[in-house]
């Protein structure tokens, strides 16, 4: 038997109705803060991902779908990769369509699968899924605001509850290369103490301690400098009124000095909302401003910020009911010359907007008011000889068990009256 392959997973017909309702939500929501959808390739040039996410990142050394395209006719082929994560390609479309020209300040989502060579665990998958937001153009602290309280407002029309936000600057070009120096010193001393993984990285990338999980770091962790007190005046003054503002709209954040995100073109705000009910994969969403990746990639210079959330990780945190098919007249046919009047009766219903079940495999009436009971079906609509013989349906009506008879002529007109009378 072929299994689906080891880190991807089916999102089956009785989990639809959480992925739809997560998904609707966005759609509403973002729409009324001026975001507009896009939706760009699962493959994008190698190179793209290497440069806009930063070789030193989990995701781009260690994490990507990299394959050789295949040749073209003068031989040469590309290196294409699966998209790991969703702003570099919305970034290449912003800059390759001009988008900015269009709208100075700039608002998209996208929603979608994402690719990442992971160690599958529980809410780690190597084919998962994002909802992103990205925002270009504003420079002002006060569209951070509007993009976090956006955050949090999704996550409260999704359902979810007891999560928290948490809150760090991560400076900017100015301010970050002194303090990673200063980080980098006082690992020094340290790094006998520390794991492998953290001693590679006082050389490679210091920040990317703060992001360590070994347990043996955290005390020498905690006692390490802190961005916060490295920050320029620029950076501490829009920091400043990223918390004023957060206040003023009463959301509540924690302030973490390790939030450092592990992307390379972060500056100034990060943020990310955690569950504890995740256990190790507690990162809801994460995100941030990256006011260097679109000139980075040859664009204009312009500013960004926006943030990704794991659609696998909110959907395992919402209490979910089976959604079952939707019925609102289930047709319980017993005449076998029966059948034709039903299927005309069927499209008729359909036609007029209601969702119709029947059954073809000629079952008994008990198997078949079972199956209605079962589909949460409102009406039956029966038609046994009897009433095939009389030209009529018996139409019963499931919450009270009433039934009637009705004729064929007002059959349709009955079922309007009964469900949305
Ligand atoms: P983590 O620290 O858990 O590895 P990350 O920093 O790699 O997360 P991001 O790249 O910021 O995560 O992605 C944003 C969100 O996407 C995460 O907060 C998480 O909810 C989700 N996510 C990331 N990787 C996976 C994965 N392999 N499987 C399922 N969801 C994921
Ligand atoms: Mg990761």
């Amino acid at each position: 038997m072929i299994r689906a392959v080891k880190g991807t997973h089916d999102i089956l017909p009785d989990e639809i109705g959480l992925w739809q309702m997560v998904e609707a939500s966005a759609r509403s929501l973002f729409g009324r803060y001026g975001y507009r959808e896009i939706r760009t390739p699962v493959f994008e040039e190698t190179q793209l991902f290497a440069r806009g996410i930063g070789g030193e990142t989990d995701i781009v050394s260690k994490e990507m779908y990299t394959f050789e395209d295949r040749m073209d006719k003068e031989g040469r082929s590309n290196s294409l990769t699966l998209r790991p994560e969703a702003t570099a390609g919305v970034v290449r479309a912003v800059i390759e369509n001009h988008l900015h020209q269009t709208d100075p300040a700039l608002k998209v989502f996208a929603i979608g699968p994402m690719f990442r060579a992971e160690n599958v665990q529980k809410g780690r998958y190597r084919q998962f899924h994002q909802v992103d937001v990205e925002a270009f153009g504003v420079a002002d602290p006060s569209i951070d605001v509007e993009i976090i309280e956006m955050a949090v407002s999704y996550l409260e029309a999704c359902g979810l509850a007891g999560s928290t936000l948490l809150l760090n600057s991560v400076g900017d070009s100015e301010c970050r290369p002194a303090y990673t120096e200063k980080l980098r010193a006082a690992l020094r001393k340290e790094a006998s103490r520390l794991c492998g993984d953290c001693q590679r990285r006082i050389e490679t990338n210091p920040l990317r301690v703060l992001d360590c999980k070994v347990p043996e770091d955290q005390e020498i962790i905690e006692g390490l400098p802190r961005i916060a007190d490295s920050l320029c005046g620029p950076c501490e003054a829009h920091f400043a009124e990223v918390r004023r503002e957060l206040d003023l709209l009463g959301i509540a954040y924690r302030q973490s000095h390790r939030l450092v995100r592990g992307l390379d073109y972060y500056t100034r705000t990060t943020f990310e909302v955690v569950s504890g009910a995740l256990g190790s994969q507690n990162s809801v969403l994460g995100g941030g401003r990256y006011d260097g990746l679109v000139k980075d990639l040859d664009g204009p210079d312009l500013t960004g910020i926006g943030f990704a959330l794991g659609m696998e990780r909110l959907v395992m945190l919402l209490e979910g009911g089976r959604a079952a098919p939707r019925c609102d007249a289930y047709l319980a046919v017993l005449a076998s010359a029966g059948r034709d009047k039903a299927l005309l009766l069927q499209r008729e219903l359909r036609r007029s907007g209601f969702a119709t079940l029947m059954d073809y495999a000629g079952h008994g009436l008990k198997s078949q008011m079972k199956r209605a009971d079962k589909l949460g079906a409102r009406l039956v609509l029966l038609l046994g000889d009897d009433e095939l013989s009389k030209g009529v349906w018996t139409v019963r009506d499931m919450a009270s068990s009433n039934q009637q008879a009705v004729d064929d002529a007002r059959v349709i007109e009955h079922v309007k009256e009964k469900l949305h009378g």
